[in-house]
């Protein structure tokens, strides 16, 4: 019987596919020995720092997560930074095979004027601070506004529209983090407003997303009915619609027919506008747009602008790669075909195809990247393990370290009547997830 080292960088969906991949990929040929390794103290990527609070739903997957790493193949080295704690170069020649499963975490730039602004905050930034994600504890947010612009109509968007219209009393039962919790009560904000440059029938949002709008009892959705209409007609003259696109535009009707009455907060949908300059005095106080028109299904921005007047601004205009020495990078994406970066260097996730794509796209992205990899193999190099190529005395929060985090979030959590507290402070995590 065969066994093959493979060391896999990231522990979110995209890497723990991959581990499940390989887990069932063994047979009485060949087994594999997985190595998990993350830069945080904690795993699951995205599942604990990108999917919104009040989604718990889309969050237990990381059951399925916690079952691939209790297989007795399985190793978790968090709190070891590629680059820094260990190369590339080292992984690469101790291993078998590399999996790189590191993302897009870099929010992108709209590159216009103001943006530098204080309160113009990326959702990059934005989505981590109110998930408790350590780097981003010291962030500075400014609600002393009453109104807010989303820049982008992705789901991020929606995530970051929904949280800072909802009533926070309806966050009281999420794993928010405390502090963006005791924040967003104080809030002044009672209008968001997402701004998307083409029609409805153009959003990134998925339909399911928009659907969930509907379950904010305190918050009204307003989405202009012309605006509809005139998206409808523009999908009927085009022959064969996408069944996504009659399905987006089917929510939003139902979401405009939900409207409510005497609600002070509102979350506004405002279609075909591009932000073109952001004003204020070193913090946001305005945004000014024009006016994009539609002509044979090509965007055209006009002369015609208009301002809104709003103290906080949240891009959420997708991702770049996060870039590291050692592989090159194109079009958002690390260069690869098919999965395949170089040597015995995969790629998959986001990282492999750019930042689009729900957790589940993961799964048959990561199990196609394996099968690659087997068909690839050669014999085996018989590497000890990671541990011979880490510093010695590098603090690792293992599987058990990261259980005991696990473990003590969700006890403080169900005395609060929450699904967890997340630890928040970098020191704590490793103090916590080393404790013998
Ligand atoms: P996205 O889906 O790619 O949406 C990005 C949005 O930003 C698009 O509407 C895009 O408009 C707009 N945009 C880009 N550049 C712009 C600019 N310069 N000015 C104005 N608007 C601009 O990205 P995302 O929202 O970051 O989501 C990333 C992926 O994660 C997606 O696949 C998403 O479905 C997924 N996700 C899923 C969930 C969930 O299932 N609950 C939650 C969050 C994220 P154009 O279309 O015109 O380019």
């Amino acid at each position: 019987m065969l066994n093959y080292k493979i060391a896999i960088v990231g522990a979110g969906p995209a890497g723990y596919f991959a581990a499940q991949a390989f887990q069932k990929a063994q047979n009485e040929s060949y087994s594999f020995s997985i190595d998990l390794i993350e830069r945080l103290p904690t795993p699951w990527g995205l599942v604990r720092s990108g999917v919104a609070p009040d989604h718990q739903k889309i969050k237990s997957v990381s059951k399925v997560f916690e079952k691939i790493a209790r297989e007795s193949n399985f190793r978790l080295f968090a709190n070891v930074e590629l680059g820094k704690d260990v190369s590339l170069r080292d992984l690469r020649d101790a291993y078998d095979a590399v999996v790189l499963a590191t993302g897009c975490s870099v929010g992108r730039k709209l590159g216009i004027k103001g943006e530098k602004l204080f309160n113009c905050i990326s959702s990059a930034i934005f989505v981590p601070w109110y998930n408790a994600h350590p780097d981003f504890i010291k962030t500075e947010v400014d609600f002393n506004t009453d109104t807010a612009v989303v820049i982008g109509a992705g789901n991020v968007a929606l995530d970051v529209a929904r949280i800072l219209s909802m009533d926070p009393d309806e966050l009281e039962t999420t794993d928010i983090s405390d502090r963006a919790l005791k924040m967003l009560k104080s809030s002044k904000i009672t209008k968001v407003i997402i701004c998307a440059r083409r029609g409805p029938e153009h959003a990134a949002f998925t339909t399911n997303e928009l659907r969930t709008l509907s379950n904010l009892t305190k918050t009204n959705i307003c989405i202009d009915e012309l605006d509809l209409e005139k998206a409808s007609s523009r999908v009927n003259r085009l022959s064969g619609v996408e069944k996504d696109i009659e399905n987006n535009l089917e929510a939003m009707r139902m979401i405009v027919n939900l409207r409510k009455k005497d609600i002070a907060r509102n979350l506004e949908i405002k279609f075909l506008c591009s932000p073109i300059e952001i004003i204020g005095n070193k913090k946001v106080k305005e945004i000014i747009f024009a006016d994009n028109e539609l002509r044979d299904g090509q965007l055209f921005q006009t002369e015609n602008t208009f301002s809104i007047k709003a103290g906080l601004v949240i891009t959420a205009i997708g991702y770049d790669i996060t870039a590291y020495s050692g592989v090159r990078f194109e079009n958002d994406r690390i260069l690869n075909i098919a999965g395949h970066v170089e040597h015995n260097i995969y790629v998959t996730g986001w990282a492999k195809r750019g930042p689009v794509g729900l957790i589940g796209t993961n799964k048959s992205d990561s199990s196609h990247v394996v099968e690659l990899i087997i068909e690839n193999l050669k014999a085996p190099k018989g590497f000890p393990g990671i541990d011979t190529i880490l510093k010695s005395g590098h603090p690792i929060v293992d599987q058990i370290g990261w259980e005991k985090i696990n473990a003590s979030e969700v006890i403080a959590g169900q005395l609060a009547g929450k699904p967890r507290i997340k630890e928040d402070n970098w020191n704590s995590l490793i103090s916590l997830g080393t404790s013998k």
